[in-house]
């Protein structure tokens, strides 16, 4: 994950290792291999720069100037501004609806069939719920099969009206069925289409209005680097999403949605996938990833 990244930015702070103290000018020349290793990562060019900005600004305050290690304060001044850039802190979901229903958009092929039962399950064996997972995806039927798959992988009940093709219908049938049989989260698995267009945004517009959910979460491949923040924006600016679902983390080498989803739309990534399997899910702790970017 992210190996480019971490190498990059090892060799940047390396300009320091060697100094006794560091001065404007080997201050300035990390930077420019840190912005550079950003830039390489797909990170967005003035995110780039106002990180290296806000670095250089604590950097040459006085604590480093007079530091014995001036190489190790730079590298935590860096940590420590990733990880605000990713969040700060790592947030919940908000669970407190009876049934909580969980509304789940993105684009095909994102990963969002799959992370609807990865978070079934871990609702359900780590919190201890009883969830319902629901197939509103009417295009493709191949889709509703892929949920029924999973849900009986699990041991996990799958909601799905064969023949009927209006998904806000569905979700709202789907949530009088988890009232009645006693479900206290409902996972709605939405159609994604290739790209954005109006008519998934409707759609999945409508079935946010009907459900009211109390999470709606976008779910976006972390591999498309720039690709998938401006989805994410395209999405937020429709459904004011509440937050972000990274996958396919364990292919990702450049990071470059991971660091920089959070401030553009302003909504903190919640989980990530690392991995095709069920339990290959996480909550997104930024400290944490932080630490393995800078290694
Ligand atoms: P959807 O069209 O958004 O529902 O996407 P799917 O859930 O069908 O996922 C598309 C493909 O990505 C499938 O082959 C999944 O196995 C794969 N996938 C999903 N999440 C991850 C992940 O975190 N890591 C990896 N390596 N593959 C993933």
């Amino acid at each position: 994950m992210f190996d480019n990244l971490s190498d990059k930015l090892d060799k940047a702070f390396h300009i320091l290792k060697g100094h006794g103290k560091i001065t404007e000018v080997n201050v300035a020349d990390t930077l420019k291999e840190v912005r550079r290793a950003l830039l390489d990562a797909d990170v967005n060019f003035k995110i780039a720069k106002d990180f290296t900005n806000i670095v250089k600004e604590k950097a040459l305050g006085q604590e480093v100037l007079t530091t014995l290690q001036p190489g190790q304060l730079m590298i935590k001044i860096v940590k420590d501004e990733l990880t605000q850039l990713m969040g700060g802190e790592a947030a919940g979901i908000n669970l407190s609806g009876n049934p909580s229903v969980i509304l789940m958009s993105g684009l095909q092929g994102s990963g969002k069939t799959t992370f609807s039962g990865k978070l079934a399950n871990f609702l359900k064996t780590k919190k201890n719920k009883k969830p319902l997972l629901v197939a509103c995806d009417v295009y493709r039927p191949a889709a509703i099969n892929q949920l029924h798959v999973v849900g009986d992988q699990l041991g996990i009940e799958v909601y799905s009206e064969e023949g009927n093709n209006n998904p806000v219908q569905i979700a709202e049938n789907a949530i009088k069925h988890a009232k009645a049989n006693g479900f206290n989260v409902v996972i709605v698995d939405t159609a994604g289409r290739l790209a954005v267009d109006e008519e998934m945004m409707t759609e999945i517009a409508n079935i946010h209005k009907a459900t009211t959910p109390h999470e709606t979460l976008f779910v976006v491949d972390s591999m498309t680097g720039q690709d998938a923040v401006n989805t994410a924006k395209a999405f937020n600016d429709r459904l004011n999403f509440d937050g972000v679902i990274l996958t396919k983390l364990d292919g990702d080498t450049r990071g470059g949605a991971a660091i920089s989803i959070k401030s553009v739309v302003n909504k903190p990534i919640k989980f990530i996938g690392t991995g095709e399997k069920m339990d290959a899910i996480d909550v997104f702790y930024p400290d944490r990833m932080a630490d393995r970017i800078l290694g």
